[in-house]
């Protein structure tokens, strides 16, 4: 399928009245990075490093971990990868960690809640993410931040790391930059200290729309009840960019739906201008972008909006049409 999309690969993403949307791959594994050059990414959007944790029989150690961090830089050479730090519970069961019984996991002890409450895997992470970025650049992300406290206690994680590795005299990275995963409806309503020092913010579509809707994610029954192009959504999406321009934080998408055509152009039309996408997303996107008017297409969803349609999916595919 990336054959039909080779005449593009190489050419930026600009939408037909001329804005720039950029396109980052989302992977996991070692085996996606040869995905980089051949989709075109500009970089990785998220690197889930859960998958590290779920493909083992065992907890990894932290040099098997700075290994396969090194291996993902250097593959990734001068693009940009942005590391998320351990993702657990709820859908992601490491099989060697004791399991909690939990009513509903989707709402319980998962992801920074575990790395705050029982620091020490993410400790280890993080040191490991340290040591493989020695001399570049690393950029690292929190998921499932609820509020602001979580967001600097995890980063003061990082910070402590970073000086027990130079007072230990080892290499640092170049830069480190700290983000989190926006995928709580909380977040989106957090100070405005939260949006002034966090340096990056990428929301996590698949765990925010579980959450705005209240429809399980993995409930086969409920999971395709509300659409991504409800207009309520769409509001509450562009309430978050809002708050990001004002503190220009950069503000990405990381969820499914960034790889669904139709739904890309309108993030991209509500001001979402990063996208992170499963590799074989980035060529479908990337033309539908550069076939389309997102001002024309903004002014559509404005209209549908107006009107108190519940969805703007049908404007938006006659649009397209
Ligand atoms: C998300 O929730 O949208 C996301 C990108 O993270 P994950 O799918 O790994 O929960
Ligand atoms: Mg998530």
């Amino acid at each position: 399928a990336q054959e039909r999309y080779s005449s593009i690969r190489d050419k930026a993403a600009v939408s037909a009245c001329g804005k720039r949307v950029h396109l980052y791959m989302n992977a996991g594994l070692l085996a996606d990075l040869p995905s980089l050059p051949s989709s075109g990414a500009e970089g990785v959007g998220l690197f889930r490093t859960e998958l590290q944790f779920l493909i083992r029989n065992k907890m990894p150690r932290r040099t098997e971990l700075v290994e396969v961090y090194k291996r993902v830089m250097d593959s990734a050479g001068d693009k940009p990868v942005i590391f998320r730090t351990l993702d657990i519970g709820s859908d992601k069961v490491l099989p060697y960690m004791k399991p909690t019984d939990e009513p509903n996991p989707a709402l319980g002890w998962r992801a920074i809640r575990v790395g705050l409450d029982k620091p020490g895997v993410m400790r280890m992470q993080i040191q490991a993410l340290l040591r493989a970025s020695e001399g570049r650049p690393l950029s690292v992300m929190f998921p499932f931040v609820a509020q602001y406290e979580e967001f600097t206690a995890a980063s003061a994680e990082v910070d402590k790391a970073l000086a027990i590795e130079r007072k230990l005299g080892h290499a640092v990275p170049e830069t480190v930059t700290i983000g989190t995963m926006l995928e709580t409806p909380s977040l989106a309503y957090a100070p405005s200290k939260f949006f002034d020092d966090v340096a990056f913010i990428s929301i996590g579509g698949n765990d925010l729309k579980q959450f705005f809707f209240a429809a399980d994610r993995e409930n086969e029954r409920v999971r395709r009840r509300y659409d991504t192009l409800n207009v309520s959504f769409l509001s509450f999406l562009e309430n978050i960019v809002m708050r990001c321009s004002d503190s220009a934080t950069p503000l990405s998408f990381c969820g499914e739906d960034a790889g669904r055509p139709i739904e890309a152009v309108c993030l991209a039309a509500i001001g979402l201008q990063r996208l992170s996408m499963r590799p074989a997303s980035i060529g479908p996107v990337k033309s539908l972008v550069m076939r389309t008017d997102l001002d024309g297409l903004y002014d559509v969803i404005c209209e549908a909006r107006a009107r108190g349609d519940q969805s703007v999916r049908e404007d938006v595919m006659k649009f397209l049409r």
